[in-house]
């Protein structure tokens, strides 16, 4: 049996989805057992659901379902895609598009627009649709595609800057795009109108297909979905400020926070209740204890603001952040924030006042840029409500300090290792703990000539419990984002 592919399937927010979503009438139904969601799960090619529980069986769970694809697919060393084979059957898509408007609604009521999770939910869509093409024959992926372009780009000539949005936001680079005289070139009638006279030597047919061909097409077709998808987000985030937002949307909200923290938890190498490490200002780097010392004039906004405010966040709450390559809120460590308040806050603010002028004295507007390089957006104070307004920079690497900030770079033996001062804190918190056990050891020894037992340690919370000289951790040259 031939199935149509409805554009539905691959772009949640085309007419036709629209009308499906009206279809189902309000949001009542979501917890409600559904046959044909089941049916369609059920007889999925490939599919390997052996447990009946793992079948989504109402709009939520599916819903749920799609996020856990996303996840699962992108960290879990066992993923399997049999699993999810129902994701990418064209029969679910009038249950797959509602549970993208709720998951969509959820996140845009819960989370910021620019949170990690409004994001990964845009990726997650980017790559859904991705996978549903790769299931489909080239006539089907040529036709689907030709539709939706038309449906969302609607005139023959498209200039470059109808992708502004796209280009400027880096979903999209202009040299993925062919372009005359500002036109973006998709159509195969028109290059070759364009281009046929000017070239030589090679077929213009051919031509086209190297350099356009479906995949721009299906290329541009994603990013506008994507695009899309982002600024109904953000659409669905400035209404919540005004309607009271449903129940039921809440509470996906919830899961999907829930869902999220689980999983960052499981799948960065740090075990246990992120909880953060105690600060150990003896394994501070030199730039790190010259700055804490106040800096003169002209070298304080970007050490206070760039340096010292994401060393002692990302040391306090996250010092493997390298190693583990997560990307990770200060509220994922810190929920209540009371750490950040209380701990990191006042040592960044002692150390603005003990410049020279005080850094707040003569300007103020850097401790709001302060709450902003911590991704809470350009406040006087860290608030959960703002989180995710901007993002919570990492420590600029020893290159970049030594080009910006020359004066602090005083390097001293550990420096040689390292390329960044959170990996020499890394370093030098483990040679000082390794110390430290040596030493304990030999006094044990000397107390107890007779007893060839080694003492035992316990593991504490500090940073410096694993060797990251053997955990790949000092990777940070060129990972800051500055
Ligand atoms: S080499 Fe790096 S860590 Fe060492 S003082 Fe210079 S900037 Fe700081």
């Amino acid at each position: 049996m031939i199935i149509m592919v409805s554009v539905a399937f691959l772009n949640p927010l085309s007419v036709e989805a629209e009308q499906i979503v009206r279809d189902m009438g309000d949001l009542s139904k979501i917890y409600e057992q559904n046959p044909d969601l089941i049916h369609a799960v059920d007889t999925s090619k490939s599919q390997t659901i052996s447990d009946n529980q793992s079948i989504p069986k109402n709009y939520y769970e599916l819903a749920i379902k799609r996020m856990e694809w996303y996840i699962k697919k992108k960290n879990d060393k066992n993923y399997n895609y049999k699993d999810y084979a129902f994701l990418f059957n064209p029969e679910i898509s009038k249950f797959d598009v509602v549970a993208f408007f709720i998951l969509a609604q959820a996140i845009g009521i819960k989370f910021n627009p620019n949170s990690r999770e409004s994001k990964l939910f845009v990726d997650l869509q980017g790559s859904i649709i991705e996978e549903r093409l790769e299931e489909l024959s080239i006539s089907e992926r040529r036709n689907i595609c030709g539709k939706i372009l038309d449906e969302l780009i609607q005139h023959d000539n498209i200039k470059w800057t109808f992708l502004e949005e796209i280009l400027s936001s880096k979903k999209l680079s202009l040299h993925e795009l062919i372009l005359d005289n500002g036109d973006i070139i998709l159509d195969k009638e028109d290059f070759l109108e364009r281009f046929r006279d000017k070239i030589t030597h090679r077929n213009p047919e051919r031509m086209y297909e190297l350099l356009i061909g479906d995949p721009v097409k299906e290329l541009i077709m994603i990013k506008m979905i994507m695009q899309k998808t982002e600024d109904y987000i953000k659409k669905v985030n400035e209404m919540s400020q005004k309607v009271e937002p449903h129940p039921y949307l809440l509470e996906v909200g919830e899961k999907i926070s829930k869902i999220l923290s689980d999983n960052l938890r499981y799948y960065t190498t740090y075990q246990g209740e992120m909880k953060g490490f105690r600060l150990n200002p003896e394994a501070f780097p030199p730039c790190i204890k010259l700055t804490l010392n106040g800096v003169q004039s002209g070298n304080r906004n970007d050490a206070i603001v760039l340096l010292l405010t994401s060393f002692l966040s990302y040391s306090r709450l996250y010092p493997s952040i390298f190693r583990d390559n997560v990307s990770v809120k200060v509220s994922d460590v810190d929920p209540d924030l009371k750490i950040t308040q209380n701990e990191i806050l006042p040592l960044i603010y002692e150390a603005a006042q003990r410049c020279n002028p005080p850094l707040f004295d003569d300007d103020p507007q850097e401790k709001l840029n302060i709450t902003a390089k911590l991704g809470f957006g350009v406040h006087e104070q860290p608030e959960l409500k703002n989180e995710g307004e901007s993002k919570w920079y990492t420590p600029m690497s020893c290159d970049k300090i030594k080009i910006h900030l020359p004066a602090l770079c005083k390097p001293d033996k550990t420096c040689k290792k390292i390329g960044n001062p959170l990996s020499y804190y890394k370093t030098k918190s483990w040679q000082l703990s390794q110390q430290r056990k040596n030493k304990e050891q030999k006094s044990y020894n000397n107390k107890n000539p007779n007893n060839n037992k080694s003492k035992t340690y316990k593991s504490g919370d500090r940073a410096e419990n694993s060797d990251p000289t053997k955990s790949g951790d000092d990777d940070s040259i060129g990972s800051d984002s500055h």
